[in-house]
This record gives structure tokens, sequence and C-alpha cells, in this order.
């Protein structure tokens, strides 16, 4: 049996998504094999996180600085919000460095279920940071879910009025996909959003 140490940091790993009490044993075994290395570095890495992290007050994102890297960031365009659900979809979106400009997280979506509100969510500081103008496009980059469209649907009714662009991710066919083993919501949304040829 393992030091009350050594189950402590085995029952800690395990809660984490994706490991469950197996590969957490495995992870910790792997840790102290590697003491000096290995070890070392996560304990100063998490240390470091737990310290410094903070909310951007601007965006929702979680970072180091305050604003966030994006939103302290000049070459990024200011008149390009791109809004989402978690900063998850942040960081995934940011991956693909396709998008220029900057990022609201509301910190969730609508849910009736749930029981989740408009205030629940990141929602009041969404329409101020619009209302204060400069801002000439959004994009509402919500899951293709049912609750992801009713939170988008929700604020494009909220940000009617605004003088800007309202554009949402287009829904169709992945990268890749073979129409044969796609299910029928995907293929009546592809079939929807076709466009011309060309
Ligand atoms: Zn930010």
């Amino acid at each position: 049996m393992a030091s009350q140490e050594i189950e402590a940091l085995a029952s800690a790993l395990a809660r984490l998504p994706g490991l469950g009490p197996r590969s957490a044993r495995r992870a910790v075994l792997w840790l102290i094999k590697r003491r000096e290395t290995a070890l070392s570095g996560l304990v100063d890495a998490l240390a470091g996180v737990r310290e410094h992290l903070v909310e951007c007050a601007m965006c929702g994102n979680v970072d180091t600085t305050n604003p966030c890297g994006i939103c302290a960031d000049p070459r990024r365009d200011a008149r390009a919000l791109c809004v989402v659900e978690d900063i998850a979809d942040l960081w995934a979106l940011d991956r693909a460095r396709l998008f220029t400009g900057r990022y609201h997280v509301l910190g969730g979506r609508l849910s009736a279920l749930d029981g989740i509100r408009p205030e629940d969510l990141n929602i009041a500081s969404l329409i101020d940071r619009v209302a204060a103008g400069g801002i000439d496009e959004v994009v509402l980059a919500m899951n293709a879910t049912l609750e992801g469209q009713t939170t988008a649907h929700y604020l494009a009714e909220r940000l009617e009025g605004f003088p800007l662009r309202l554009t949402q991710l287009a829904h169709g066919l992945p990268v890749g996909g073979e129409l044969d083993y796609l299910d029928e919501g995907t293929l009546a949304q592809a079939l929807r959003a076709r466009r011309p040829v060309g």
C-alpha cells in the first residue's frame, strides 16, 4: 500500500477529466520515477497557475494578466467580436488561428432544464461592450446544440438595432465527412446552408 500522500495525489488526479483511478495511479508512478524532472516541473507549473490566474474583466477568458493576452494584443482587430459559450471554445477557435478579432466568453448557455437564465451568463457585459461602440461584427459561435442555438437566437434579439453585422458559424458537413455516415440533423443543416457553386 502506498503512503497517504501518494494516495491523495492519485485520488486528486483521478478526478481530472479523462483520467480514472487506474490511469491516475499509472501517472503517479510515472511522476515518482521522474521526481527531479517531470514532478518538479509539474509542481512549479501548478503553483504558477494557482498564484497568477485571473479572469479577464473584458472578455471572461482566464489568463495570468487582466486584461488577458488576447484583449491586450494591439494586433487583434478590435472591431470584430466572437462570442463563445466557454473558455474551451475560445481556446479551440484561437488554436485554429483563423479569427483575428477578440472574444467574449458567456460562461455557459441558456438552459431551461438546468435553470440557466440570461442574468447567469456574461450577457450584460457583452451588451455593454457592444453599446460602447467600435465593433463592426459580432460572430455568434455557439455550439450546434439545441441550447447553444437557443442562446444564439436570444443574443441575436438582444443585439438587434446595433449598427453591426451579426454572423454565426455555418453548420453542415464536417471536413472529410461522408454523406452516408452523417446524422439527419447535420444533413438537414448542410442542405439549408447550401450556397451557389464557385
Ligand atoms: Zn480578455
